[in-house]
């Protein structure tokens, strides 16, 4: 596997592939990898005979009391297990190469950036469209894959890519668990031994409220259920469970079509998400 950092080389390295006619599938990180990312990059193998990883803790989609500063790093894990997992390139940047002196654009998004993540962390989705869009264009990606896990920012890169035409199809993965069902998550590493027993009422609650949902129960009713059964769990804070439309991530007062139930909450100064679809 090539270890990259640096722009010019990377179009080098990609200009290469697009002359032989090879695609290209990228899967964007912010390291720290887990049995979740080495799926996407399983899935980015079957969809394009290049893949490209990249590793960047993207500054700009953190607010300033947020864990960028704390967020967990282990590159030399990553390559390892980016080497196992047949990964054709790494792509590691700085800050720099990401944001060169004198980058000037932002990007400011409604529909699927607002509510939920997007009102929680309101700079969240403007840093994730304006990344991912900056790492397509470096790295030249045919397709890029992205986690269930994170369900609003799957529906917010593909409205990017749509609006913007960026010329590349998005795929998505399920969400990887561990065998008690907790999401796995990079943020996890944050959790004590207490915390990581607890952490799997989160999971635990969504699927109550998707039982309660195809039951015919109202998402108010539903979601309050799960809301209180986290906060029986010992979860401090729940920021939100709620019923979204899968199609558009629309509200629904009931289930009336495939949706997707979200939820997030914390765990002492631990804030962990998941989603189920129902
Ligand atoms: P992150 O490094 O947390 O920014 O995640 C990078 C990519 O991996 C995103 O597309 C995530 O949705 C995806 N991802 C993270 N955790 C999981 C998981 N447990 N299962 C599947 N995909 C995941």
């Amino acid at each position: 596997m090539r270890i990259i950092r640096d722009a010019a080389e990377l179009r080098a390295a990609t200009q290469g592939w697009k002359s032989q006619g090879e695609r290209i599938a990228l899967v964007p990180t912010m390291g720290y990898l887990h049995d979740g990312h080495l799926a996407l990059v399983a899935r980015a193998r079957q969809l394009a005979p290049r893949v490209i990883t990249t590793i960047f803790v993207n500054p700009t989609q953190f607010a300033p009391h947020e864990d960028l500063g704390r967020y967990p790093r282990d590159e030399a894990g990553d390559i390892a297990k980016l080497e196992a997992a047949g990964c054709d390139l790494l792509f590691a940047p700085g800050v720099p190469t990401v944001y060169p002196p004198g980058f000037a654009t932002s990007i400011t998004m409604r529909g699927p950036a607002e509510g939920l993540e997007g009102t929680h962390r309101p700079q969240m989705f403007g840093g994730v469209a304006l990344v991912c869009t900056r790492l397509f264009g470096l790295c030249a990606a045919d397709v890029a894959v992205f986690g269930e896990k994170d369900w609003q920012q799957v529906m917010v890169v593909r409205q990017v890519a749509r609006d913007l035409a960026l010329p590349l199809e998005i795929e998505t993965v399920p969400t990887i668990r561990a065998p008690d069902g907790l999401a796995l998550s990079s943020r996890n590493a944050y959790l004590d031994a207490a915390g990581r027993q607890q952490a799997t009422a989160l999971h635990a609650a969504l699927e109550h409220a998707a039982a309660r949902l195809r039951a015919g129960a109202t998402a108010a009713e539903a979601c309050g259920e799960a809301e209180a059964r986290l906060r029986e769990a010992g979860f401090r804070q729940v920021d939100y469970v709620a019923l979204r439309r899968a199609r558009d991530f629309g509200e629904m007062t009931r289930l009336e079509e495939a949706g997707r139930v979200l939820g997030a909450a914390w765990l002492g100064q631990v804030r962990l998400i998941d989603n189920l679809p129902v």
